[in-house]
């Protein structure tokens, strides 16, 4: 009798600590990764400052599909 290993060797969405920059605006949500922000740091949305910060976010694979070539 045989069981698989379930989940553990699966690539689950891992959680990673993420620098992202959120808005500081109280009746606004927006915010973006680091790797997208704009250059004044200002809000997509609203365009209030937005400010750095850490939060635990699924790790994105945009691997070698997105940049090669
Ligand atoms: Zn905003």
């Amino acid at each position: 009798m045989y069981f698989a290993k379930r989940g553990i060797e699966e690539p689950v969405n891992q959680m990673i600590d993420t620098t992202v920059y959120s808005c500081q605006s109280d009746s606004c949500n927006g915010w973006m990764r680091e790797d997208f922000v704009t250059p004044d740091y200002s809000c997509p949305m609203c365009g209030n400052q937005m400010v750095q910060e850490i939060r635990e976010l699924p790790k994105i694979k945009h691997d070698h599909q997105f940049y090669s070539k």
